[in-house]
């Protein structure tokens, strides 16, 4: 007879000898030439550069779970691994670590920078990989992918070209989302609005010299004026214009007259414009179009003039009068309201609480500003988007999310992809230096297309890192070639991912499936809610409430993270995890995982090394008690099939749980000792092994 189990369920032992062995038998390679039904899950490749926390922990383990029982089902379970390269993130990381040796990438050069992110990848990135291994995730590893990967980067330069080529992707002046900190454009997801206790200035401009209109109020000297507000005065060192409704009476007779801009010596015109609302403030709005994407959109139609007024970096330039230049944005707010009042302009101020957007990697405050970017226009490509959702080809759980990714797309704006950063996908436009052409290529060209010439450069900018990861569920097996896994695993059967990157990536994702293989990419997306902690608050390193997933697994086994996590997680709820009482939190699920063990101790005990009886041969000799066990048995695997479909992972935990404790264990188990030991005779001893197995297998 075998060695028996010991009395005590060791996680440490077993969990990590048990998964090399599952690995090394390849029980978790998916074969594209296979004839069984396929079930695919992509996963949401995460930072390569990324560590384990606890969302990875609860996302990995439902993907996992949902994995697992199809292919127990028999289906050909197809998981895919992988990392992203996170364009912003990663660069920022390594910009750091150049920065305590004194030197910023400029030093380095764009090269030699590259080479350090490469470097730096290739030594720590992949560890989250090993990280998702040790708590038990069941992926396919031999198809591992990097978004930077050769095929997959080709898979980007051809979806950049194509839409190019469609006439979808386009190079525009215009406002964009600006990090001063990062020193690149952002996406307007990118963008974060964070609830703001800020401050409205309501600042007068007189008329100018010689203009008189009735029933506008008078300063002290006798002139004129008009009320605009703001909530970032040091932008009216930019001012080229002020705004009012065509139909407002008050001003009708400003318009195409001229008001003195305060601290500047400036002229502005007065212009008419729908988008201004006469019932707000006083019906007048100061136009800066360089800094603001409202009045960029007034300003082109109404023909004002574009001044900027910062550097890159959010300072004041040298286009603002000469007391503000250099001065950071902040710092020039209050010298700019100082002035304001010192010259007796300034007519009130206002607490005003407002969502100012702030960079979603650095948390700097987000800078509109005016530039040259390339552009993916979206309309297009949402509608298909939004017709998939409505038709139910796509399916959201829970459904609420739908309508959020209804709105989203129904007001969809054009998507700003070019980032200036080094570490990423170059984006494949070339520029000649002799004709002025636009080239733009699957290859690289080594000569202009149109003159001929050779002194082509290359467009310094990186696309946007979700222009790659948007393409994962196709560019993931291959596209754009016609490979085996494209095949088979194309469209995905389930997508497992948080619900904060509905925009940022899912929704992406159905349109780049559409449009590029004319079909949605997965048919389900189960939306995770986020893992906080007991009181509620987003676990972070600043605030010391994170739950290390590698602590648990050393402490109660990866069994018991895994049980913890998934019992508690309702689709787009958050789970709320107490960090400061592990025992308390993951208690239960290593108590869970120790008394199945000894359940199974306890069946290979009684079992010993006889040939498994199958249950038809006992079939005469079985008890009221073995009848109850398998009835029992069956209503749970049924249960637990049915909840799992509806990705009711939680009652599915709970359904398994009350089988095999409340059921299996406290009642069969006991019930069944003296049969085993013989007592009832040998037909009756059979009997009750074959149900034992039975049920153990089945639980
Ligand atoms: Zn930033
Ligand atoms: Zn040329």
């Amino acid at each position: 007879m075998a060695e028996p189990l010991p009395p005590q369920y060791n996680p440490q032992e077993t969990e990590d000898a048990l998964y090399r062995w599952w690995e090394e038998q390849g029980f978790f390679r998916a074969d594209a030439a296979s004839e069984r039904e396929p079930y695919v899950i992509v996963i949401p490749p995460p930072n390569v550069t990324a560590m384990l926390h606890m969302g990875h922990g609860l996302n990995n383990t439902i993907q996992d779970v949902l994995i697992r029982w199809r292919r127990m089902q028999g289906r050909e379970a197809l998981w895919l691994p992988g990392t992203d390269h996170a364009g912003i993130a990663t660069q920022n990381v390594v910009e750091r670590l150049v920065a305590k040796e004194g030197k910023t990438r400029y030093d380095l050069g764009r090269e030699a920078f590259v080479g350090r992110v490469w470097e730096f990848v290739r030594e720590t990135g992949g560890v989250i990989l090993q990280q998702l291994r040790a708590i038990g995730a069941s992926a396919d590893w031999t198809r591992t992918r990097f978004t930077l990967d050769e095929s997959l980067s080709r898979a980007v330069r051809e979806v950049f070209v194509t839409l190019y080529e469609k006439g979808r992707v386009y190079r525009g002046h215009r406002i964009i989302n600006w990090c001063p900190r990062c020193l690149t454009a952002l996406s307007d997801e990118e963008a974060e609005p964070a609830e703001t206790q800020g401050k409205l200035w309501h600042l007068r401009y007189p008329l100018a010299e010689g203009v008189e209109v009735a029933g506008l109020p008078r300063l002290p000297d006798g002139r004129q004026y008009m009320t605009i507000a703001t909530t970032r005065p040091e932008t009216m060192l930019g001012d080229t214009g002020v705004a009012v409704h065509p139909g407002d009476e008050r001003y009708a007779a400003l318009v195409g007259r001229e008001l003195e801009l305060p601290l500047t010596g400036r002229r502005i015109p007065v212009v008419a414009d729908e988008y201004v609302d006469p019932e707000f403030g006083s019906g007048a709005v100061k136009l800066t179009p360089a800094h603001d994407p409202n009045d960029f959109e007034v300003a082109q139609r109404t023909g004002v003039a574009t001044l900027n007024v910062m550097t890159p970096e959010a300072a004041i330039n040298d286009e603002a009068p000469e007391p503000f230049r250099g001065m950071d944005r902040f710092e020039a707010r209050r010298a700019v309201v100082t002035s304001f009042e010192e010259l007796g302009l300034l007519e009130k101020v206002e607490e005003h609480t407002h969502a100012v957007p702030h960079c979603y990697r650095c948390d700097t405050v987000v800078e509109p500003r005016l530039s040259e970017q390339w552009f993916v226009s979206m309309k297009p490509l949402a509608e298909p988007a939004l017709q998939a959702w409505r038709d139910g080809r796509v399916r959201f759980h829970p459904e609420r999310f739908g309508r959020t990714y209804e709105h989203w797309l129904e007001n969809i704006r054009d998507w700003c992809i070019s980032r200036q950063l080094w570490w990423g996908h170059r984006i494949p436009v070339w520029y000649c230096g002799d004709c002025g052409e636009t080239i733009v290529a699957r290859e690289d060209p080594t000569s202009c297309t149109k003159c001929g010439g050779a002194r082509l450069e290359q467009d310094p900018d990186v696309l946007d890192t979700w222009f790659s990861s948007w393409l994962w569920p196709f560019s993931t097996m291959g596209w754009p070639e016609d490979t085996a896994d494209m095949r088979k695993f194309y469209p995905n059967s389930t997508l497992v991912s948080g619900h904060d990157i509905l925009f940022f990536w899912i929704a992406r994702m159905i349109m780049a499936g559409l449009e590029f293989r004319g079909e949605v990419p997965f048919r389900d997306v189960y939306l995770t809610g986020m893992v906080r902690d007991h009181l509620g608050r987003k676990m972070s390193k600043s605030l010391g409430n994170g739950i290390d997933p590698l602590v648990v697994k050393e402490r109660f086994g990866a069994d018991a993270l895994r049980y913890t996590v998934v019992s508690g997680s309702g689709a787009g709820t958050d789970q709320l995890l107490n960090y400061e009482n592990l025992d308390e939190t993951f208690g239960p699920g290593r108590n869970f995982a120790n008394k199945l063990w000894n359940a199974g101790r306890f069946a290979l005990m009684n079992l010993g090394d006889d040939p498994r009886v199958p249950l038809d041969e006992v079939a005469a000799d079985l008890e009221p008690m073995d009848r109850w066990i398998l009835s029992r048995l069956s209503k749970a695997v049924r249960e637990v099939t049915d909840s799992l479909e509806r990705f009711r992972l939680q009652d599915a935990a709970t359904r398994g749980y009350e089988f095999f404790w409340g059921e299996l264990a406290d009642w069969y188990l006991e019930l069944v000792k003296p049969r085993l030991r013989g007592d009832m005779g040998d037909a009756s001893r059979r009997a009750a092994q074959a149900t034992l197995a039975q049920a153990l297998d089945g639980a």
